[in-house]
């Protein structure tokens, strides 16, 4: 079969493999039939962040190929989508619900889809044939109505966006939401249109890109284009979210954040960052970092895609065919899908 896989910085290129195959009862094996590019992986191709060669992709909407004689709900056809990161379903994290931090499956990035030995050497979806474990816990049903395109996006970003906002917006459902972004990609306006879904009742949106800025615009935020250094602060919110990918800006949102408001980074963060701690102890501020739990929050997401709240397909969304994945892959887009 062909997969799409990064060989060294600034290269990817279709391989020819052997077909996965069943390997346990509970197993299925998935067709992707649309892959969207996570915000991670342009810079993971284009500068080799994580040692390669490895398949890639891991925002996908597929149709089930093959299942395991012990996979009960799902069936060859069915439309699911497979949610980044692996998990078992049964071990004691996952009985908690905090599937992202399974203890079956562990891997230095965590256990993923399409980041090869770091994720712990699973497939990538950019690829005729992915083989996914404990089946029945790990695919997610598709709605008949939702495109595959809009379903692919789901699982990852689009839910990076959602956590970013909705536990703030929880606790203070009166506050203000504040998204300070600066890195290239979706997040940040996905992180707008879910606060927009759960009635945020104001929405401020910073960034330095202006292009991005005037979508977030067109979502109802109020919006500033942001040139220069950060400053120490700007006007406090009650959920702030990071997505500007540099020690300053995340120092910035945090003292954006009210007192006893939350700060979530949609950032990664691989160098040490030096946080004055005491600035925020006194207030109160809840700060938080992780990978978006795709399993867990997929049902929530696609309450509000269903129920007409939230369209991803809002972002400018730039999907190309199949066959031209190994140029597109390296091509900066605000979102890319690749679809058959
Ligand atoms: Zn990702
Ligand atoms: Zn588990």
């Amino acid at each position: 079969m062909r997969e799409l896989v990064f060989v060294e910085p600034g290269r990817v290129e279709w391989l020819d493999v052997p077909e996965p195959t069943l390997q346990g009862a509970h197993d299925a094996l998935v067709r992707p039939i649309a892959v969207a590019r996570c915000d991670l992986d342009l810079p993971m191709a284009a500068f080799g962040l994580f040692p390669g060669p490895f398949p890639v992709g891991h925002e996908i909407a597929a149709e089930v190929a093959a299942v395991g004689p012990a996979v009960d709900r799902f069936r060859l056809g069915d439309r699911v989508i497979v949610p980044f990161q692996v998990s078992c379903g049964s071990c004691a994290p996952c009985g908690r619900s905090v599937f992202a931090a399974c203890a079956t499956h562990r891997a230095p990035l965590g256990a993923s889809f399409g980041f090869g030995v770091s994720g712990g050497g699973f497939g990538g979806g950019v690829s005729d044939l992915l083989a996914v474990p404990h089946a029945d816990h790990l695919l997610v049903s598709a709605p008949p109505d939702i495109t595959a395109e809009v379903l692919a996006g789901l699982s990852d970003n689009v839910a990076d966006g959602y956590r970013a906002v909705a536990p703030g917006l929880r606790q203070r459902p009166d506050g203000d939401v504040l998204v300070i972004a600066d890195t290239a990609g979706a997040i940040p306006l996905y992180a707008v249109l879910a606060a927009r879904a759960l009635d945020a009742p104001r929405i401020r949106y910073v960034d330095r890109d202006p292009v991005r800025a005037q979508i977030a615009a067109g979502f109802g935020a109020e919006v500033i284009v942001h040139t220069g250094p950060w400053p120490r602060r700007f006007e406090a919110a009650a959920t702030v979210v990071e997505a500007a990918g540099d020690p300053d800006g995340l120092l910035c949102a945090l003292r954006s954040t009210e007192p006893y408001g939350t700060c979530t980074t949609v950032s990664v963060s691989f160098q040490p960052v030096t946080l004055p701690l005491v600035e925020f102890y006194t207030r109160g501020i809840t700060f938080h970092t992780s990978r978006a739990d795709g399993r867990r929050l997929l049902p929530e997401v696609l309450d509000l895609v269903t129920s007409g709240r939230l369209d991803p397909s809002d972002v400018p969304t730039t999907v190309v065919p199949w066959d031209s994945a190994p140029d597109a892959w390296l091509t900066p887009a605000t979102k890319l899908i690749v679809a058959r």
